[in-house]
C-alpha cells in the first residue's frame, strides 16, 4: 500500500502572531497550529501519511526551511488567514505554482471555493500566483517546496482575519473541524486515496452487553463457555474495555471472529478463557495458547493486548497479558489494520491477516445492528446431557413421558454414573406396572 505524503505546515510561530485587529482574541499562528493538527487527524484517518514541518507551536524555523522540508512529500501546504486594510475583504485564495506545475490549479481552486462556502465568505474563494522580482516564487515556503522537488505545493488563506465576521468564525474550534474535514475530503478524492473512515480500537463502547450477547446467540445457541454465561461475559468485556479506554464492543467482535461464536474448535480450548487466541501461534498443538484462571482474565489480557497495538499509553490494571512486550505500541490504531498485510506499518494482531480487521468490523456492525427486546431475555440453562448420544437422551424423554421417571433432573444429573442394580430393576419394575392401553 502506497502512500500519499503530505507536509503541513501552520504559517506562523508561537500562539500570539499576527493578532487580529477585529477580534482582539484571535491571533492567526494559534488558529493555524490548531488547524494543522486537526488536518493532519483527518488526512491520517483517510489513509494519507502526514508530517508537519515544527514539532510544536513554539519552534521556529525559517519558511524556506519549512517548505524544503516537504522534499519526498507529494504535497506541501502552508495554513494561514490573510490581512488587508480594507475590513470588507472576505475571501479564500490559494497561493500556487505560478506556472500551474502538474495543474495544481484545479485542486486549489475546489480548496478555495470550498473554504469560502464553509466560512459563508463574502466575496468567493480564488487561487493566486505571486512572483518574486527573479521570476521564482515570492513565497519563501512556496520556494523551499519547489526546490526540493514537492510536486504540489499551496499557501492557504482562510480569508482575512481583518474581517470581523470571517475571524468570529474562525474562532470557534467546530468550525475548524468542518475545515478539516472538507480540505482532507478534497484531497482524499483529487489523489484518489480510500476516504472511508476507519474504525478506532481506542474509545468508548457503542453497543450494549445485551446487543453483544444477543447477536451471538443468534449464530450459536450454545456457546461453549465453562464458567460464565454468554451475557456475564459480554459484561465483562465492558467492563475491562472501559478501564482501559479500549471499545469492549471492539474486542467482542474479535472473539466472535477468532472463537467462531464461542464454539471454539481450534487448537485453544473454551476451559482456557482465551478469547482472542492470544499465544496461539501457527503451528502450536491444541492446549498450547496461553491459558487464564478465569473468564476475567483472559478478557482483560485480551483489551491489554489491543491497547498495546492501539496507543501508547501505560496499562491502568496490572500486566496480566504474556505478549504485551513483544508488541511495537500505538502499530494499529485501527480495528482495519489488526491484519499486518492491511497496516501500512506492517504489524498486526494477525499475521498476515489480510482482510481480519475488515472481518472484525463487520461483526461489529452487526452486534450494533442487532435490535435488543426492552426487557433482557434470561439466558437459556445450560443443558446437562449436551455430551450424552441421543439413544440415551431420547430414553431419558420417553420415561419422562411414561411417567416411569418423576425427577428427570435427577437423573440427568446421575448421567455419567454408574447405576446400581437395584435402580435399574426398580425402573424396570415400574415399567411393568404401567397400563397397556
Ligand atoms: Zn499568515
Amino acid at each position: 500500500m502506497s502512500k500519499i505524503k503530505i507536509c503541513l505546515d501552520a504559517g506562523h510561530v508561537g500562539s500570539k502572531y499576527n493578532q487580529s485587529p477585529v477580534v482582539k482574541t484571535y491571533y492567526e499562528s494559534a488558529m493555524v497550529w490548531k488547524l494543522h493538527l486537526k488536518l493532519k487527524a483527518e488526512l491520517e484517518t483517510r489513509g494519507f501519511e502526514v508530517i508537519t514541518t515544527r514539532a510544536d507551536i513554539d519552534t521556529d524555523l525559517g519558511v524556506y526551511e519549512r517548505g524544503a522540508a516537504s522534499k519526498g512529500c507529494n504535497v506541501f501546504i502552508s495554513l494561514h488567514s490573510n490581512a488587508c486594510s480594507t475590513e470588507s475583504v472576505d475571501y479564500p485564495v490559494v497561493y500556487r505554482a505560478y506556472d500551474n506545475l502538474n495543474d495544481v490549479d484545479v485542486l486549489a481552486l475546489q480548496i478555495a471555493k470550498k473554504i469560502g462556502e464553509l466560512m459563508g465568505t463574502n466575496q468567493a474563494g480564488r487561487t493566486a500566483t505571486r512572483k518574486n522580482s527573479a521570476g521564482g516564487e515570492y513565497y519563501g515556503v512556496l520556494r523551499g517546496a519547489r526546490a526540493v522537488g514537492t510536486p504540489f505545493y499551496m499557501l492557504i488563506e482562510h480569508s482575512f482575519h481583518t474581517n470581523t465576521a470571517a475571524t468570529k468564525w474562525l474562532s470557534v474550534d467546530a468550525n475548524l473541524d468542518k475545515l478539516a474535514v472538507a480540505e482532507a475530503e478534497l484531497l482524499a478524492d483529487y489523489f484518489g486515496v480510500n476516504d472511508t473512515p476507519k474504525t478506532e480500537i481506542m474509545g468508548e463502547a457503542h453497543a450494549t452487553a445485551q446487543q453483544m450477547a444477543l447477536f451471538c446467540r443468534s449464530k450459536n445457541a450454545e456457546p461453549k463457555l465453562t464458567s460464565c454465561t454468554l451475557e456475564q461475559l459480554a459484561e465483562i468485556f465492558l467492563e475491562e474495555g472501559k478501564a482501559e479506554g479500549v471499545r469492549g464492543d471492539v474486542a467482542f467482535a474479535q472473539s466472535l471472529h477468532e472463537t467462531g461464536y464461542f464454539k471454539f474448535g481450534g487448537i485453544v480450548l473454551p476451559s482456557q478463557n482465551n478469547y482472542a487466541g492470544i499465544g496461539a501461534l501457527n503451528g502450536n498443538a491444541t492446549g498450547q495458547a496461553a491459558t487464564f484462571p478465569d473468564p476475567r482474565t483472559g478478557v482483560r489480557a485480551q483489551i491489554q493486548h489491543l491497547k498495546a497495538y492501539a496507543s501508547t499509553e501505560p496499562l491502568v490494571n496490572t500486566c496480566v497479558d504474556p505478549r504485551f512486550s513483544l508488541v511495537a505500541r500505538g502499530s494499529a490504531p485501527y480495528v482495519e489494520w489488526l491484519g499486518a498485510a492491511d497496516n501500512p506499518n506492517g504489524k498486526g494482531w494477525a499475521v498476515p491477516g489480510s482482510g481480519y480487521g475488515a472481518n472484525v468490523v463487520k461483526l461489529l456492525g452487526q452486534i450494533m445492528a442487532q435490535e435488543a427486546p426492552e426487557s433482557p431475555s434470561p439466558a437459556p440453562e445450560p443443558d446437562p446431557l449436551a455430551n450424552y448420544p441421543d439413544w440415551q437422551r431420547n430414553g431419558l424423554t420417553a420415561l419422562v413421558k411414561a411417567g416411569v421417571i418423576n425427577s428427570p433432573d435427577y437423573w440427568a444429573n446421575k448421567f455419567g454414573e454408574a447405576i446400581k442394580v437395584g435402580e435399574i430393576i426398580g425402573i424396570l419394575g415400574k415399567m411393568m406396572e404401567q397400563p397397556t392401553e
